[in-house]
């Protein structure tokens, strides 16, 4: 049978980012979510994952989930404005809101269309005139948020106060928006939200802050930068994602009580489309609850992470002792970083190798996250097989001469 003339086209694409090692491909797991996964009918250790704290499996979680589908049955039917927020829904609002010291919080389907939502209605409040300041390494959403504010976007260097105050003189007197995450997702890198802040303030530039990697992870009780810095009176907005520590899927924005109404009335992907399922909200809540019970989560998180730092540095990787839990292991090349990934999985590790367009050109890598369910032994054992995958196999193999790998 032929191929129709889209087929045809598809296969063509795909054969050109093949020949420059950008094809990616989706792996299929055969388990939940845990530290560990089945994957190719093997266990193998999971060092990629999102789900910082172990609670997408986590039996408490579960739980609560299935309480949730017999109370609520399994969807929001609609968007709020149409079919009425779930009663589900607000209470998990209103405890996300306590939990950052906001007004009030707005629940989005996901993280992706939150800042969506975000940056676009921001841009408007602003005035037809505004200007966005995004940092140059935002994740994918709120780039293609700024495209579509139909704004004038100014990219700043990558946590570069000085650039981002430089960008603001040359449009002084316009309205601004600043765009920038507070952990950011690829490189792990805290951005320094205090001085963005007071930048803000100078040129009242209102801000938002997507803390999807710092939320449940950052400060001793897990309330992102925002919170644990204190910065909640200043910064408009915090983007925040149930699908990343909370173990769930969805999102949420906190701000004031006003700047929600406003929301509602002008974020299409709010408006526009169903609410989270009531299933993920009530784990949501649980996931929640938990976090603030038993801040000793993300304790746990945070010195499995500095864990893996000290082993993957002692192994002579170029990573720093002190940091978060995104741990990037660069490589360079996009077809070397794809040959250490593969090495390592079939050594049992599973780190997915991170290539252009998401990083920058040049700095491919295994993006490593560990989870607080992370045991010590598996660290290390980690550790060693993604060092000896770096270094070309345990057999001590060179990587091809194209890699930068940054290995002593
Ligand atoms: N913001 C950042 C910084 C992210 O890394 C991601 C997803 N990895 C998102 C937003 C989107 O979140 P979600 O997966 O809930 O759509």
């Amino acid at each position: 049978m032929s191929l129709s003339r889209s087929a045809f086209a598809a296969a063509e694409g795909v054969r050109a980012l093949r020949d420059v090692g950008l094809f990616r491909e989706v792996r299929s797991i055969d388990s939940p979510q845990g530290s560990r996964v089945r994957l190719d009918d093997r266990q193998v250790l999971l060092f990629g994952s999102n789900n910082y704290l172990g609670l997408a499996d986590n039996p408490m979680i579960r739980r609560a989930a299935t309480e949730a589908i017999q109370r609520w049955g399994v969807g929001a039917g609609a968007s709020p404005l149409v079919s009425g927020a779930m009663s589900a829904h607000v209470q998990l609002e209103r405890e996300l809101a306590a939990f950052e010291g906001y007004g009030g919080a707005l629940l989005f389907s996901s993280g992706y269309v939150a800042n969506l939502g975000a940056v676009t209605s921001l841009a408007r409040l602003a005035g037809t005139d505004a200007v966005i300041y995004s940092d140059k390494l935002n994740h994918a959403s709120t780039v293609d948020a700024c495209r579509l504010a139909q704004a004038d976007v100014f990219v700043y260097d990558h946590c570069d106060v000085e650039h981002l105050r430089w960008g603001l003189n040359q449009n002084h007197g316009r309205p601004a928006v600043i765009a920038t995450e507070s952990i950011f997702s690829m490189d792990g890198d805290v951005a320094p939200l205090t001085e963005i802040v007071h930048v803000a303030r100078d040129y009242g530039a209102y801000t938002i802050i997507d803390e999807a990697h710092a939320t449940g992870t950052f400060g001793p009780e897990g309330r992102g930068v925002v919170g644990t810095e204190g910065l909640e009176h200043e910064v408009d907005v915090v983007v925040g994602t149930l699908g990343k520590a909370f173990g769930t899927v969805g999102a949420f924005i906190c701000c004031s009580c006003e700047l929600r109404s406003y929301l509602i009335n002008t974020a299409r992907p709010f408006i526009f489309s169903t609410a989270p399922s009531p299933a993920l909200v009530g784990a949501a809540t649980a996931a929640l609850r938990m976090l603030s019970n038993r801040p000793e989560m993300v304790l746990r998180l945070q010195s499995n992470a500095t864990l893996m730092r000290h082993e993957l540095a002692e192994r002579g990787a170029d990573v720093a002792r002190d940091g978060t839990h995104i741990i990037p292991l660069i490589v360079g090349d996009s077809e070397a970083a794809v040959e250490v990934s593969r090495r390592a999985l079939e050594a049992g590790v599973f780190a997915q190798a991170i290539r252009p367009p998401t990083v920058p050109v040049g700095t491919a890598r295994l993006r490593l996250s560990v989870m607080a369910t992370h045991t010590q032994g598996e660290i290390k054992q980690a550790a060693k097989k993604l060092m000896d995958a770096m270094r070309g196999g345990a057999s001590g193999r060179a990587l091809a001469s194209s890699t930068t790998a940054s290995v002593a």
